[in-house]
């Protein structure tokens, strides 16, 4: 059987980096402004130190302008409600991300609840959250599922009944991936560290979105000759004590073998969060200006 499609999420991303900066030159044309993003980051977690530094480096090359609001771990929660609820307000302001996770002893479900639900570029907020489990038009959904979405589009052409099993149901990932892949008509297994037999209902499926954050974790005998792989898992060697760099959930080597495509680790996945930031970045300013996207380009 022929090798796997390798799925490549950095060409993805340049595409998608291209059509945003169309469309922010568009809307500067016919509004005057940029969308703006603030970046707000407490405390000191280096993974978070970097995440947030190529954010602010792919606004930059988009056109989106972008300020980085930093503060210690000592900052109280009553002051970081106080800058979330200026941010809210500042008619300057079109996203608000607050980078995870928050030290400890901040609730983060509290914090999240300040940010105004149009500027909520993460899509966390319950209500952005509702909106899109109700599948409503124009709902600020999570950036990382839009993402794989987008990946499986490049290689998948119609969804209608096909069978998909996600594994993992974190409200960042799992959830709402099983809930867009519901919306393109699939008929979706999710599955969790509890879930019994996993291997046969991955292999059942036409679609396996792997993010459960276990290394390795989808064998070769676990998957559907011909089924497409989206491997959403970061695991860092260091962590796991076997040298640098990062592995997926799916056991890549063994896996390609089989499916008919699949994401790399790292290259797949991982760039699209931030395509659909900015993505959702511009769909929160067209919201707040009363701007009517553009359908063509999807935004
Ligand atoms: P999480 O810890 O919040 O949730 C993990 C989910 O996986 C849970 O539902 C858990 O029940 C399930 N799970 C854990 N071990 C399992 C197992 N052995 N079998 C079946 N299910 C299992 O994690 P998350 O935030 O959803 O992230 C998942 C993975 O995706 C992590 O590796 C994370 O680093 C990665 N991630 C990547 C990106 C990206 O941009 N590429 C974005 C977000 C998360």
């Amino acid at each position: 059987m022929q090798e796997a499609r390798i799925i490549d999420g950095v060409a993805l991303a340049a595409q998608i980096d291209e059509e945003v900066t169309a469309v922010v030159s568009q809307l500067e044309e016919k509004s005057g402004k940029r969308p703006h993003l603030a970046v707000v980051v407490v405390g000191e977690d280096p993974a978070s130190q970097i995440y947030v530094a190529n954010k602010v480096r792919r606004c930059k090359k988009v056109g989106i302008d972008s300020k980085e609001l930093r503060y210690s771990a000592d900052l109280s929660e009553a002051e970081l409600l106080s800058i979330i609820d200026d941010l809210s307000n500042d008619d300057d302001i079109h996203g608000i991300l607050l980078q995870l996770p928050l030290p400890k002893g901040m609730d983060t479900h509290k914090v999240i609840h300040a940010i105004n639900p149009a500027k909520d570029v993460d899509g966390f907020h319950p209500l952005n959250f509702g909106r899109f489990m109700a599948g409503l038009d124009h709902a600020l959904a999570p950036c990382t599922p839009q993402g794989c979405l987008r990946l499986l589009r490049m290689v998948v052409d119609d969804f209608e009944g096909k069978d998909a099993t996600v594994i993992g149901c974190s409200n960042i990932v799992g959830k709402p991936m099983a809930e867009l892949l519901l919306q393109q008509g699939c008929s979706v297994t999710s599955v969790h560290h509890l879930s019994r037999d996993i291997e046969g209902k991955c292999r059942a499926a036409d679609i396996i979105v792997a993010a459960a954050g276990s290394p390795h974790l989808v064998k070769a005998d676990w998957v559907k000759p011909g089924a497409v792989i989206i491997d959403v898992g970061i695991n860092r060697l260091r962590d796991l004590g076997k040298g640098s760099g990062i592995v997926g959930d799916v056991d890549f080597d063994e896996v390609k073998k089989v499916a008919s495509a699949i994401t790399p680790v790292p290259g797949g996945v991982g760039p699209q969060t931030i395509s659909y930031l900015l993505v959702n970045t511009v769909r929160a300013f067209n919201n707040q200006l009363d701007i009517v996207p553009d359908e063509k380009l999807g935004l």
